[in-house]
């Protein structure tokens, strides 16, 4: 059984920290070391699944948050819910768009073929960094009637205030910059 501590330091020596990508002033931090380590994986899947107990459905996030979602749902035992950058879903869909910081991004989830409502729903990224993407997911999740009950990351970048952006909801993070 790991630690919290234990799971910080993982997660902290099996990024890979990639300077000015995607682009100049970002530190990119790839968690392909992570994922395909079978020890990593497996641990990274225990606690972000320990924090999403009772959950109904994992909603997963674009792209690595699929990943994620679908290892913490088999833990928790439940489905996986994919929700979609804009454009790769026939319709109908539920959709929102939000505004970066050079121009605007879409996210999607079906519309027919599933019902969340009333579902208690987690959602799950790999990280958390302004907020954006987040907060725009819950409001996806929560126009197709889900009730978010709290999100799980597993590295937040503290100087950028996403907690903050998403509250009240209940963020909880592997580990923190
Ligand atoms: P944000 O909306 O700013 O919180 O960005 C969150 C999304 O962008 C997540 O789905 C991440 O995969 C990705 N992301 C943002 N910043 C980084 C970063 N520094 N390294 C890796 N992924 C990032």
């Amino acid at each position: 059984m790991s630690t919290p501590g234990d799971i910080s330091q993982l997660v902290k020596t099996m990024i890979r920290e990639v300077p000015d990508f995607p682009e100049p002033g970002v530190q990119f931090k790839d968690l392909t070391p992570l994922l395909a380590d079978a020890d990593g994986l497996s641990a990274v899947t225990d606690a972000l699944a320990a924090t999403a107990a009772g959950a109904d459905l994992v909603a997963g996030l674009d792209a690595r948050g699929f990943l994620l979602g679908a290892a913490v749902a088999t833990r928790l035992g439940t489905g996986v819910l994919a929700v979609r950058k804009g454009g790769k879903l026939p319709p109908p869909v539920h959709s929102v768009t939000y505004q970066l910081e050079y121009g605007s991004a879409t996210l999607e989830i079906p519309a027919d073929g599933i019902d969340i409502t009333g579902l208690n729903v987690v959602i799950i990224d790999d990280v958390l960094a302004t907020g954006g993407t987040l907060a725009a997911a819950t409001r996806l999740l929560e126009a197709g009637g889900a009730n978010v009950v709290s999100a799980a990351v597993v590295l937040e970048l503290t100087a950028l205030g996403g907690r903050d952006v998403v509250a009240p909801l209940r963020v909880s993070s592997l580990h923190t910059v």
